[in-house]
């Protein structure tokens, strides 16, 4: 499979301000570092609690925000390296799905002008005409018909509006879509649907996923790849059935235990993490999941583990593995 997103050694650090001058004290390390690829047509599902640099990747990625280093190749272009009239090209290629579908869409705009818009900014429509057929078009591919063209948003439930989200991203005929916890603020009956909706337009338009959520339960349909964030660096990535069956890496055991397993038979002990997430401001020293880790070892608050191929692009950076 050819590689559609490539991101190499991606940084992204805040400046944390303080005093009167404004002067910068620390940073806070969002994402520390992280490599993954995303190949054409798949999903790669993007995991881990809040805070852990999740949105803070997809933003980069799309440079909604600007690295503070490394690499992002989009169909093998270096996207870092894009002047203002590129990166509004690419952007066609490139989209975002944001998590509250009502934050995310404007009030005083119909759906006919919210999904209407990326098609004038790409200038996509040759008229009027031609541009309400292709929102209705769009429309009814999300499973909203034409008749809802001349609502606005508030006229609609929270799954309905994250498919005029959808409706929108989808409207520029992108390659990948950048989807930052898109079921996150929906009632769990309705994320099942919306899954859905994604997983039959990326076959129908041959789209390709990165798919962020907190939890791998809504990851685990969609997926085809899954990686584990933790504190600003990816801690495990591997093919999902592969990470569903046979986590690896101390902290996908431990979030994969608090999935209700069904069958009894399979259930497992809830491993129960002590604390909270530290601080990425300053984050724990070695392994930065030493301090919650239940099997942290001498080594770890020492030595950064490396994030290795431990076999059939199964990924983790853990010292236990190293043994
Ligand atoms: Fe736990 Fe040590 Fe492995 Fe980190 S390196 S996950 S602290 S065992
Ligand atoms: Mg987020």
């Amino acid at each position: 499979a050819e590689k559609l997103l490539e991101v190499n050694n991606l940084k992204k650090y805040f400046p944390v301000k303080a005093g009167i001058i404004k002067r910068t004290v620390a940073h806070v390390k969002a994402v520390d570092d992280i490599s993954f690829y995303v190949n054409e047509g798949e999903t790669l599902g993007l995991v881990g609690e809040s805070g852990c640099g999740k949105s803070t990747t997809g933003r980069t990625i799309l440079r909604l925000l600007e690295a503070t280093a490394g690499e992002v190749l989009f169909e093998g272009r270096d996207v870092m390296a894009l002047n203002k009239s590129q990166l509004r090209e690419i952007r066609r290629d490139m989209q975002i799905i944001f998590q509250d579908p009502y934050a995310s869409l404007n009030p005083r705009m119909t759906v006919a002008d919210i999904v209407g818009e990326p098609l004038d900014i790409h200038k996509l429509a040759k008229n009027k005409k031609d541009r309400n057929n292709k929102v209705k078009e769009i429309l009814e591919n999300v499973g909203l018909g034409a008749e809802y063209m001349n609502r606005y948003p508030h006229e609609f439930s929270g799954g309905q509006r994250q498919r005029i989200g959808v409706a929108r991203a989808l409207a520029v005929d992108p390659k990948l879509i950048i989807a930052d916890e898109p079921v996150s603020a929906l009632d769990v009956s309705v994320q099942a649907q919306v899954v859905n909706l994604m997983q039959d337009l990326q076959k129908e338009f041959g789209l390709t996923y990165l798919f962020i959520a907190h939890d791998l339960s809504v990851v685990k349909h969609i997926s085809d790849r899954v990686a584990v964030m933790y504190l600003g660096k990816i801690v495990e990535l591997a093919d999902k059935r592969e990470l569903f069956k046979n986590p690896i890496h101390p902290y996908t055991q431990s979030l994969l235990s608090a999935i209700p397993e069904a069958d009894p038979k399979k259930k497992k002990d809830r491993i129960i993490l002590k604390g909270d997430v530290p601080s990425p401001v300053d984050p724990p020293s070695g392994c930065r999941f030493h301090t919650r880790c239940p099997k942290a070892f001498d080594k770890c608050p020492i030595i950064e583990p490396e994030f290795k191929d431990y076999g059939n692009g199964h990924y983790a950076a853990c010292h236990l593995l190293e043994e």
